[in-house]
């Protein structure tokens, strides 16, 4: 009696980006935010401190009414997770049965994929048309699920409301997920939507905007009757008193958000334009990245390397079609300057 349930063994687990030893590594491998998150989150950790002999709330109220406000939704339209990718994993939880399919767009998050893996579940990939279009003909099939990150990682693509309208009519039977992990970055969200849409699912995590992917925090956005069920599913105390305290602080401090992501979203552009001068192709991001065309899939890898061997990390997917690009992560201006230096020697070595 095999003690693995097969659909565990068959599947490959997920590569998270390479993790840095050295911390001198210009690291741009794993969208994570370079600044630091508001002060206020070490106050309210600090405070929250004196209380980790009890269990924290199991309902995360004060996080979740916090997001409710600021999204003008009801509190039981949010949930709270750790990360947003236990909000992923409670899709497929919720609403997937052993030999359902999902689908989500391609190139996209890798992770929907390995999740489908581990509930067995038949994940099918959407080609984008062209340069990173939503196809014109609209098909998901029998997809339970059906996954859009917007902005998408790795292109950084900002796909505009009337899209996210089309995607949504075209999936009557299906949830569609729009998985807003960048849209900090871009000020446009789905959220709105769900009053409309009762096949909607938003999420969000605190991992890129606001600089907290130490402290694994994501929040979950549907219509309550949706949201009524995953909270039976999830684990009963999944946000620790810590990461309640965070990400509420987080949340609450606008300025600091608005101030933060203004300072990436300017390096971004001025780093996108120091890319196309070097030759590359740079594609259009609403996210805190950028993603790049190199002539050919060897000429890729080779700048990854190189970049590598002057200790600047970033992420190069051997996936077809994007085998020839790579993502990096919009950090510091210093990090910046320093790759985009280590990126002219990388293409004259190359
Ligand atoms: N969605 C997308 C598109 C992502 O790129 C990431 C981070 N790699 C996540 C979700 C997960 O973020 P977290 O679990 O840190 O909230």
């Amino acid at each position: 009696m095999a003690i693995i349930r097969a659909c565990v063994e068959k599947m490959t687990g997920y590569t998270p980006g390479e993790a840095a030893g050295n911390p001198r590594t210009v690291k741009l491998n794993q969208n994570e935010n370079r600044y630091p998150p508001s002060p206020r989150v070490a106050e309210a950790v600090a405070r929250a401190l004196g209380g980790l002999n009890l269990y924290p709330d199991s309902a995360s109220r004060r996080l979740r009414r916090a997001a409710a406000d600021l999204y003008g939704v009801a509190e039981e339209s949010v949930m709270a997770t750790n990360g947003s990718d236990e909000m992923l994993l409670l899709l497929f939880r919720c609403c997937c049965s052993p030999g359902d399919e999902a689908a989500g767009f391609r190139p996209g998050y890798a992770y929907y994929a390995t999740l489908a893996a581990m509930n067995d579940v038949r994940y099918r990939p959407i080609d984008f048309e062209g340069e990173f279009h939503l196809p014109e003909r609209l098909d998901p099939g029998r997809a339970k699920l059906v996954f859009l990150a917007n902005p998408n990682s790795p292109t950084g693509t900002l796909f505009p409301e009337s899209e996210i309208r089309r995607l949504l009519d075209a999936v009557p039977e299906g949830l569609v997920v729009i998985d807003e992990a960048y849209a900090d970055f871009a000020g446009q969200s789905a959220i709105p939507l769900l009053g409309e849409y009762a096949n909607l699912a938003v999420v969000r995590t605190f991992s890129k905007g606001y600089s907290l992917a130490g402290l694994r925090v994501g929040l979950g956005f549907a219509r309550p009757e949706i949201l009524a069920q995953f909270e039976k599913a999830r684990d009963f105390y999944n946000l620790d008193r810590l990461a309640q305290a965070g990400a509420e602080a987080a949340l609450r401090d606008r300025d600091w958000l608005e101030k933060t992501t203004r300072l990436i979203v300017a390096s971004r552009e001025r780093t996108a334009g120091g890319v196309a001068r070097l030759g590359l192709k740079v594609y259009a991001s609403g996210a805190n990245f950028i993603f790049c065309r190199l002539a050919g899939e060897a000429r890729a890898e080779r700048v990854f390397r190189s970049l590598r061997e002057q200790n600047i990390l970033v992420r190069h997917f051997g996936n077809p079609g994007v085998a020839d690009c790579l993502r990096i992560s919009v950090g510091t201006d210093a990090d910046m300057d320093a790759f985009l230096i280590g990126l002219e020697k990388a293409l004259e070595q190359s």
